[in-house]
């Protein structure tokens, strides 16, 4: 899945739990939860193994996501600043929903060939659930507006 997403739904959970020791392990655990939803972004690893490197399209696609998803992010938390602890672990939350996919991008971006990363972008990849596009985006696009309904609500 994206990263907008990933992060959002991680915010998401601390403002509803403000106990980083129970909502910080809930974010990062939703991670793998949204990777089970049928979702489309770009195939980093199957470029990688044809082209030898990621390609300028899918580096542009992922730099975007990372900025929105720091921006929206940041609008969630901002929104708690009256409370600058919980705005943090707001920031902390979104984090955590994103960290699965972090430490893969020294990996992708860098060529940084770890044994350990490897085995993890394989236990990743086995949970993914990949469709087309089209829907693949329509189900996160769902997924950001849910979030803010939720927030709101
Ligand atoms: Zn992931």
């Amino acid at each position: 899945m994206l990263e907008t997403p990933h992060a959002l739904v991680g915010a998401a959970i601390v403002t509803k739990i403000p106990n980083p020791l129970i909502s910080l392990p809930l974010a990062f655990a939703s991670h793998f939860v949204l990777d089970m939803v049928p979702h489309w972004n770009p195939h980093l690893n199957t470029e990688l193994q044809k082209y030898g490197h990621v390609t300028k399209r899918s580096t542009i696609i992922v730099a975007a996501d990372v900025l929105i998803s720091l921006a929206l992010g940041s609008f969630i938390a901002l929104n708690f600043s009256t409370d600058p602890t919980h705005m943090n672990t707001i920031f902390l939350g979104a984090f955590a929903g994103v960290l699965p996919d972090v430490v893969e991008g020294p990996y992708f971006f860098l060529s940084w060939k770890n044994e350990f990363v490897k085995k993890w972008l394989m236990f990743q990849k086995s949970i993914q659930v990949d469709t087309t596009m089209v829907p693949g985006l329509a189900t996160q696009i769902v997924t950001v507006v849910a979030v803010f309904w939720w927030i709101a609500s």
